[in-house]
């Protein structure tokens, strides 16, 4: 690989947040490789990317430990076109069983707030009008975390929709998705509210939907609608 692929590599992990790569042992027609000589690496971002392209990359992924588990792959619903895109943690057990995002009780607090939100605001925009996506596209089992290698795969594709989509904001939903689009560590509780950058991007951070169906966390949900407002004023005003 020539310094200049390789410089290209490096900036396109650093943008999805990556901040280890692992050296891999490569099987090389049927013998094997030096462990030094390769790295198994994702693909870079295709020039003239579509979300059509990605879909078909994505195809029937076995990247990762998650497609063990999984029913659908939920890709990400919405125009494609949007200057606004929301990018949740994972898909939960209604998400795999139909293959949309956020489409369980979280995700009809989403609709509820987005939806709500503008209406008195002013602005006129649905669920549909906007683009919203996960950071992983299976379900993780038991509606844990992801693990940072299972995120660093499928991340690249989460890339590649951002780089598409191009839109004037994200809005991240909850720390995992604040982290891997930030590369900042702290908690949600520090980060919403506040603007940060993904490739110059403006991402605000708020809270996940989940989080503000404890019925214990009104303050938060307060906090969440004032994110909201200020996104939207951003994006539509
Ligand atoms: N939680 C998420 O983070 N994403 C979904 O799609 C649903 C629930």
């Amino acid at each position: 690989m020539d310094a200049e692929t390789l410089r290209q590599y490096l900036e396109f992990y650093q943008d999805l947040g990556i901040k280890t790569l692992y050296r891999q042992p490569v099987e090389l027609a049927g013998e094997s490789a030096c462990p030094t000589s390769t790295m198994d690496l994702p693909p870079l971002a295709p020039t003239n990317d579509t979300i059509l392209k990605i879909i078909e990359d994505i195809g029937d992924c076995q990247r990762c430990r998650l497609s063990a588990g999984r029913n659908k792959i939920v890709f990400g619903v919405g125009n494609e076109q949007s200057p606004l895109v929301f990018v949740g943690e994972g898909p939960g057990a209604d998400e795999d069983a139909q293959g949309i995002p956020f489409v369980g009780r979280a995700g009809q607090l989403l609709t509820q707030m987005i939806e709500g939100t503008a209406k008195k605001e002013g602005i006129e925009i649905l669920r549909k009008d906007i683009y919203i996506a996960n950071v992983v596209k299976c379900r993780p089992p038991e509606n844990r975390n992801p693990e940072p290698d299972e995120m660093e795969i499928c991340g690249q594709f989460l890339h590649r929709q951002l780089l598409v989509i191009r839109p004037k904001v994200i809005c991240a939903l909850g720390g995992v998705a604040a982290r891997a689009l930030t590369g900042h560590k702290e908690g949600v509780t520090k980060m919403r509210g506040k603007w940060f950058k993904w490739q110059e991007i403006p991402v605000m951070v708020t809270y996940h939907p989940s989080y503000l169906l404890r019925p214990y966390n009104q303050e938060a949900k307060r906090e969440a609608w004032e994110d909201l407002k200020k996104v939207l004023h951003y994006v539509y005003d």
